[in-house]
């Protein structure tokens, strides 16, 4: 059967799984969303046993349903391949009673390579099937993680260039690292002066442009997005949600058909939209526990029903949920409003010019299955000691917002489920913020004399992507104005 996408914006409007990937954002900024949830048409017990590679297929196939099998598990095997560290793909651990979902085995060390290793084999085979002669030029806004691992995803693809924003002090001097020392000869990398949010909407005025794009279509040039708006990010990441019900069905960390929760730490609302998505799909998760830091516009929104993003935007030691406008909270909207495009459209554009929107009640109904909550610095910093003091395990700072969230959860609702966190970065990438929290002695040393000392507090070996960045040369020195980033665009192509 096949599965075609509508727009959040335009429910009329009917495109196939490849051309959404291709385009990215619908040409009325809307968000592409299948037009009905797929359920997973095999059982636990079925995928108990199989690899990451074979459950990725098994979900994937079912949203993209106009790619073949062979081209699906094609670019499923060169994505998930020796560039992650383990075979496992997306290990869990179970630390003091709770499962770590570690999604930061992949190149860049980031829960991002789950889906951009896979987004740009995506991305060709899209191209190919709807006979796409332009070169397809990829714009990201990144608060730190989404550029370097779509840079390491797309750098020297055939047929694709690849440009990448951050702001420029939002970003932990590791990410920026990785990002300016990207090699490829399709690649370019510019820090804005300004924030994510900055970022992300100069990206999709780009996208919005129609007379820009036909100024470019002129000159053989394409956008498309490596955000996670983009319906080719959102789908891989559904299928490590599976992966890991699976696998705690396998170990007899629950019994069949026992509900979960999972605890996301959550910026854009990608991550924890992909989880949502697994549950619609039939796996027995109860709560989608949404985390945020101090940038809480989620937490209110949840609270309350309004969704405001006037307020101080606060940089956090969690930079990559440094984020007040969380874009795929849209598709989640659209299906709260009964799948509602004109609704969609109208609160879309109170956001957009008010920088605010409110529910109904009646949609607030809908939202039952989320509990939301927050971590201070001080709670991420003192959930990272506690853990590693009781049980020297070290997670990262965004892993440690979810993980003060989740227990703060369980402590206020008795709800005794097990909880499945979502591990979204290494605590090598974020080594700083890390190591003081372990030790305030750490505050005045070097971060990457820091990369020692985390190595022998945590036992962990130095991931790759850390040895890759300690000798490599800048290549990217462009910084630009927020809003000059379309004339960067067009000095650049
Ligand atoms: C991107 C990112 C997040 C936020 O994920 P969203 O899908 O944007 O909500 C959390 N943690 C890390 C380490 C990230 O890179």
């Amino acid at each position: 059967m096949s599965l075609y996408y509508k727009s959040t914006r335009n429910s009329e409007l009917r495109m196939s799984a490849s051309e959404a990937i291709l385009k990215g954002l619908a040409p009325d900024g809307g968000l592409f969303v299948p037009e009905k949830l797929p359920v997973l048409d095999v059982s636990m017990e079925e995928l108990k046993g199989l690899s990451y590679q074979e459950t990725a297929y098994a979900v994937m196939k079912q949203f993209l349903t106009d790619f073949t099998e062979e081209e699906l598990k094609d670019c499923i095997a060169r994505a998930y391949d020796a560039k992650f560290d383990t075979e496992e793909i997306a290990p869990l651990a179970k630390v003091d009673g709770i499962y770590y979902l570690e999604l930061f085995h992949g190149a860049t060390i980031a829960f991002k390579d789950m889906a951009l290793s896979i987004l740009p084999h995506l991305m060709t085979v899209s191209a190919k099937k709807n006979h796409v002669e332009n070169e397809i030029v990829i714009l990201t806004a990144t608060s730190g993680d989404t550029g370097k691992a779509a840079l390491a995803g797309f750098a020297d693809v055939k047929g694709t260039r690849i440009i990448v924003f951050y702001p420029k002090n939002g970003v932990s001097k590791v990410q920026e690292l990785q990002m300016v020392t990207q090699k490829g000869g399709n690649v370019a990398v510019a820090a804005i002066h300004g924030n994510f949010d900055d970022a992300q909407n100069g990206v999709k005025a780009i996208f919005e442009d129609q007379e820009f794009a036909k100024e470019l279509a002129g000159k053989g040039y394409q956008f498309s997005s490596a955000n996670s708006i983009n319906i080719g990010r959102l789908v891989p990441q559904v299928a490590y949600y599976v992966y890991a019900y699976a696998k705690l069905l396998e170990n007899e960390e629950i019994a069949d058909g026992e509900e979960i929760n999972v605890a996301v730490p959550t910026g854009n609302f990608g991550n924890i939209l992909a989880a949502y998505y697994a549950k619609q799909m039939g796996v027995p998760i109860a709560k989608l526990i949404c985390a945020s830091n101090e940038n809480k516009v989620l937490f209110d929104f949840f609270e309350t029903g309004t969704y405001d993003k006037n307020r101080e935007f606060v940089l956090t030691s969690s930079p990559s949920m440094d984020i007040l406008i969380s874009s795929n909270l849209e598709r989640l909207i659209y299906l709260i409003t009964g799948e509602d495009s004109d609704k969609t459209k109208e609160l879309m554009a109170g956001l957009k010019n008010g920088g605010s929107y409110a529910v109904t009640d009646e949609m607030r109904t809908k939202l039952a299955d989320f509990a939301a909550g927050f971590a201070s610095e001080e709670e991420t910093a003192a959930c990272i000691k506690h853990i590693y003091d009781k049980t020297g395990y070290v997670m990262d700072t965004h892993t440690a917002v979810a993980a003060h969230v989740c227990g703060q959860y369980r402590s206020r609702s008795e709800d005794a489920r097990k909880c499945v966190v979502a591990s979204t970065a290494s605590p090598y990438k974020f080594v700083k913020s890390v190591m003081t929290a372990i030790d305030g002695k750490y505050q005045s040393e070097d971060e990457f004399a820091l990369l020692e000392e985390l190595k022998r507090v945590s036992g962990v070996e130095l991931p790759q992507a850390i040895r890759d960045i300690l000798d490599a040369k800048a290549l990217h020195t462009l910084e630009c104005d927020a809003d000059k980033m379309k004339e960067l665009v067009r000095d650049l192509l």
